[in-house]
């Protein structure tokens, strides 16, 4: 028996990456997922690929009514939602602070931030009256520590997980977790554009190296830790930043701390005076 037995799932950003791969896993978990993204044409290929138990709709998570109707769609066609993953988004604003225009600012927090808020709002009051539910959005190790990209990435993704931990307070009771994941580098369109397969590899072996771990995530990496937070392994849950990320956030690889060490002498014991 599959672990989401049953369940039922809305899944945003899922034409493509982390939530595509998420959906083909909730599926081959027992599920039924709501496939939603704007981009039509890969959304329906993702749907068709998940057969009977996969549906497409197109939704772009800025626009309120938008993710609104998704969730009546689950209701009205499987008659509740167990998970809603929260996981569409793209790169934003980018470049030095003076540079981030108005209309930029908006696009990067509504997609990023307000696309996260329509989710937990619209799935709180279905899940409220089941009693249950599990609410997962996709933030970012760039929420946790700066300087790994651009300034508006980093802080929505931060707004995130504070959302994510201040919602899982007010929901707890009431049976419905609330958590975030926070992935580091991991191979898809976002992270490195549009890319042959060739170009990809070169992708992953450049910062596959700089990765604790030896290699970039893969979006696999990223469904797994979904299906655990969506699954009941995970019922004493909530108000967690999963960081699935390779070591990244742990601090700097160990060869690069040895060849900063480069030229000091070997590494010895330090021993205070007198021992
Ligand atoms: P991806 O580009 O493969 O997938 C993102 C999907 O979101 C696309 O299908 C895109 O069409 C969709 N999307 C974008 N804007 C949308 C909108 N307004 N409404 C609906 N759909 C929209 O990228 P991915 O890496 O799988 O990204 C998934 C999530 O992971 C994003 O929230 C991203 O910020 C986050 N993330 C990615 C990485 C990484 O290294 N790839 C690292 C940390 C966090």
């Amino acid at each position: 028996m599959g672990k989401l037995e049953g369940k039922v799932a809305v899944i945003t950003g899922a034409a493509s990456g982390m939530g595509a791969a998420t959906a083909r896993l909730f599926v081959s978990e027992g599920a039924r997922v709501l496939v939603t993204d704007m981009n039509e044409t890969k959304g329906q290929e993702v749907a068709e690929e998940l057969g009977p138990n996969g549906e497409f709709k197109k939704v772009d998570v800025s626009r309120e009514e938008d993710v609104a109707t998704a969730v009546d769609q689950v209701i009205s066609n499987w008659g509740q939602l167990d998970v809603i993953f929260n996981n569409a988004g793209f790169g934003g604003a980018r470049g030095p602070i003076e540079s981030i225009s108005e209309d930029d600012f908006d696009l990067t927090v509504d997609v990023l931030l307000k696309g996260v808020f329509f989710g937990m709002k619209h799935a709180a009051p279905v899940m409220k009256q089941q009693g249950s539910g599990s609410i997962i959005s996709t933030a970012s190790v760039a929420g946790l520590q700066a300087g790994e990209s651009p300034h508006l990435y980093t802080a929505t993704k931060a707004a995130v997980i504070h959302l994510t931990k201040s919602v899982a307070l007010e929901l707890g009771q009431q049976g419905i977790r609330v958590n975030a994941i926070c992935p580091g580098v991991v191979a898809t369109p976002l992270a490195h554009g549009p890319l042959d397969e060739e170009r990809r590899q070169k992708f992953r072996d450049r910062f596959g190296r700089h990765q604790p771990i030896g290699r970039v995530g893969e979006t696999d990496d990223i469904a797994q830790a979904a299906l655990f937070l969506a699954s009941d392994d995970s019922t004493f849950i909530t108000g967690t930043a999963m960081v699935v990320d390779g070591g990244a956030y742990a601090g700097r690889p160990w060869h690069r701390q040895s060849e900063l060490m480069t030229g000091q002498g070997p590494i010895k014991l330090y021993r205070p005076e007198g021992r």
